[in-house]
């Protein structure tokens, strides 16, 4: 199987609202990063009364562009994919400016103490995006909900974690579209990074994303992709393939993330190394759960364990 292959960088326009499709539109916040690639796409659909997928971050220049957009229409629900602070922080002022609802599976859940041994982070690598606590949906939605409130664009809930436990994919009925936020990104492979995120809830979701046949998935971040089903089974041969490779280092007598990482990520730059550690972690997590790695000295798989084969 081959890797993933990411489509080439696109140029995106920041501030203006671009119709990608009969019913969609998309509006890029100026927020790029290392985790949002050009930054994060808030669509808009229908015309008239309409829907809104993740507003985005807390930007005075992406709310005003949102602002515009949405002249003259009247948004009748706001779907949020999941609560890191690059997709649902604006969902508040659109809440307020529209009454619409915010639609959403539930808030994000507080890792319990003592689970996670970095949060808040050390320093100043940047691990992850950060996440939106504050996000309480008006609904929450379950698997399989239809959200049927615009004309013409219905909606049904596919509740995706592995990225987040929260995370919630839309499908659009009408297009045969899916919006992916980040559970699958069109330019690069996703954070999964323990103690919320989980590689087994990720896989089994990706599975589930690749047997639906959707026509096209459209990422929070980076371009639509046409062949979803391609795509997604080579993310999940990707990480299968990373997960083989951690195994592997396990058996070789690595027993600590620190050196396993050292070793799987030997040509990445080291300040990736922190990141890198959180989804060797989650590998970790995983094939424990598959009665393949022991650990040792703690009551669940640390960041900091102690890891052996069994
Ligand atoms: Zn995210």
């Amino acid at each position: 199987m081959a890797a993933p292959t990411f489509l080439p960088l696109d140029d995106v326009r920041y501030g203006t609202a671009e119709q990608m499709s009969p019913l969609i539109r998309r509006v890029i916040a100026e927020n790029p990063s290392k985790f949002t690639y050009r930054g994060t796409g808030t669509y808009v659909v229908g015309h008239g009364d309409v829907v809104v997928i993740d507003p985005g971050p807390r930007l005075d220049a992406h709310r005003e562009a949102l602002e515009a957009a949405l002249e003259g229409e009247r948004v009748r629900a706001i779907l949020v994919t999941h609560c890191h602070s690059d997709h649902s922080p604006l969902a508040a002022w659109l809440r307020e400016q529209t009454g619409a609802p915010t639609i959403a599976f539930g808030p994000h859940p507080r890792p319990a103490p003592g689970t996670d041994p970095i949060e808040p982070p050390d320093d100043d690598v940047e691990i992850e995006e950060s996440t939106d606590y504050d996000f309480r949906p008006d609904v929450a939605a379950a698997d399989g909900d239809v959200i049927d409130v615009v004309p013409g664009a219905t909606f049904t809930a596919v509740h995706t974690p592995g990225h987040t436990s929260n995370h919630m994919c839309w499908a659009l009925g009408e297009e045969s579209a899916l919006f992916t936020g980040d559970h699958v990104m069109g330019w690069s492979t996703t954070v999964v990074s323990p103690p919320d995120g989980d590689m087994a809830a990720y896989i089994d979701s990706l599975r589930r994303v690749a047997g639906r046949n959707d026509t096209v998935l459209w990422p929070t971040h980076g371009p639509p992709r046409r062949d979803a089903e391609t795509y997604v089974t080579a993310l999940i041969e990707h990480r299968l393939e990373r997960e083989r490779g951690v195994l592997a280092q396990v058996r070789a007598g690595r027993s600590t993330i620190p050196e396993i990482v050292e070793v799987l990520y030997a040509d990445v730059r080291a300040e990736l190394h922190k990141p890198a550690g959180r989804s060797v972690w989650a590998h970790l997590e995983h094939l424990v759960d598959q009665g393949l790695v022991g650990f040792d000295g703690a009551d669940r798989p640390m960041l900091d364990g102690t890891y052996r084969p069994c």
